[in-house]
């Protein structure tokens, strides 16, 4: 059964990089009617935070990304120590002590000899009585992967064929010196065992990847499918890793964007096919196919989620919206129409308050000069009662006694009812308008 899963470090908040991870695989596990596990790689204590838990929930909930278990890597701590032993058993495990410094200093130098800067596996060749003695000065030394020396290969659902050279890769680190498992070993049992069929992570993830199929061959687990999605850059093409910090999805929630206009935007950037709105996920989980993107950087520019969510709203009945529309004060007997006449000139809920003060309050009427006879004149015309009809048999009037036409006739009645001289169709505003409604 496909099985996928987000795996989120609980270190911050979701933006918009890592949704497209997470996007990624409930679509694919959705549309196999597969399983979609939020798992939390929560191996590193001083940095995971239980307020990132909740916060990655909460939007993962909002977005209506239903997981279907949650896992925390902290729980599984024993599962991965017993991966470690089974990995020393075979040999392929070992000590290693240099300090940062010594291997940061063994970087430089091969660099100079224009060598790729690998772990030059020193520490395979001390002695049982050197490991002791640099024991007894340092403390516990880390845990490298020794990897065989082959290339490693796999057809990734992105990127295409990929081969590795293994030898051109430092032995990773899977545990550090003070005992802490760290998210290359955590994260292959965790593949292996809950039986993981597909991966999509960032390209960030392509030579972990290649670690970690040869340390799931070594364990004896099945591999996975893999994909790497291109990493996001802004607008012109500048990376925009300092930037996602303020493209937390809550600060995009806070801003109005609905989660469809948003899932839409995210389910089809860098693919071959159009951005296009969907209205519902079903829509986006039949559409979706991950062989349809590209490796290239992908552009996001986050104003391109302004005019989908206005889309979005645009076909949303009053039902989904009633409780914000009661909020900004509309009574219940006008929501509907009030709805209906403001949400094709809206681009975020937050415009409805706006619209919803011109009803109540009137505006500022904005009469030319040359304007103020025929306005005059208009308005004795206005009958006492408004309903949906009058502003048709109002202007036909109006056009009668006046012998105005066309935007001569329309434009200046807009202006002097609304101050603006665009908005919604006059025929549903007129009715909402409560002064002309108090008038008579
Ligand atoms: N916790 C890892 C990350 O956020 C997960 C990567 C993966 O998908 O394996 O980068």
């Amino acid at each position: 059964m496909t099985t996928t899963r987000f795996a989120p470090s609980p270190t911050g908040y979701i933006h918009v990089g890592n949704l497209r991870t997470a996007l990624m695989n409930y679509l694919i596990a959705r549309k196999a009617g597969g399983t979609f596990i939020l798992r939390i790689d929560d191996t590193d204590p001083e940095r995971s935070k239980e307020e990132y838990v909740d916060g990655i929930k909460q939007d993962l909930e909002w977005l209506g990304l239903q997981w279907d278990r949650v896992e925390r890597q902290s729980e599984r701590l024993d599962r991965y120590n017993a991966a470690a032993d089974k990995l020393r058993e075979m040999g392929r495990f070992y000590e290693a002590f240099e300090t940062p410094t010594e291997l940061d200093l063994k970087r430089k130098k091969q660099l100079n000899m224009g060598k790729p800067p690998v772990y030059d596996r020193a520490a395979l060749n001390l002695s049982d009585a050197e490991k002791d003695a640099l024991r007894a000065e340092r403390g516990n030394g880390v845990w490298r992967f020794k990897l065989d020396h082959e290339r490693i290969e796999w057809t990734d659902g992105i990127l295409g064929d990929i081969s590795i050279d293994a030898s051109s890769v430092s032995d990773p680190v899977l545990i550090r010196g003070d005992g802490q498992l760290l998210y290359t070993l955590a994260s292959v049992v965790d593949d292996t065992e809950m039986g993981v069929t597909d991966v999509v992570r960032g390209s960030d993830h392509v030579t972990n990847t290649a670690t970690q199929i040869q340390i799931i061959k070594a364990l004896g687990g099945d591999c996975p499918r893999f994909a790497h999605h291109s990493l996001l850059t802004g607008p012109q093409g500048e990376a925009l890793s300092k930037r996602l910090g303020t493209l937390a999805l809550r600060d995009l929630r806070e801003a109005g964007v609905q989660p469809m206009a948003l899932l839409s935007l995210m389910a089809r950037l860098g693919s071959s096919d159009p951005v296009e709105l969907r209205t519902d996920m079903a829509e986006l989980i039949d559409g979706f196919d991950i062989n349809r993107f590209g490796a290239a950087p992908t552009k996001f520019d986050e104003q391109d989620l302004y005019p989908l969510t206005a889309h979005y709203l645009q076909t949303l009945p009053l039902d989904a919206v009633a409780e914000t529309v009661a909020g900004v004060g509309v009574p219940a007997d006008l929501a509907e129409a009030f709805w209906l006449m403001a949400r094709g000139n809206i681009t975020t809920l937050e415009d409805l308050g706006a619209w919803w003060e011109l009803c109540r309050d009137g505006a500022e009427p904005l009469i030319d000069d040359e304007d103020r006879e025929f306005i005059a004149e208009a308005m004795a015309l206005l009958p006492a009662e408004v309903d949906g009809e009058t502003w048709g048999s109002w202007t036909k009037a109006v056009k009668e006694a006046t012998g105005r036409k066309g935007k001569g006739l329309f434009m200046p009645l807009r202006k002097a009812l609304t101050g603006q001289e665009r908005g919604p169709e006059m025929a549903a505003l007129l009715p909402l308008l409560q002064v002309i409604k108090a008038r008579g």
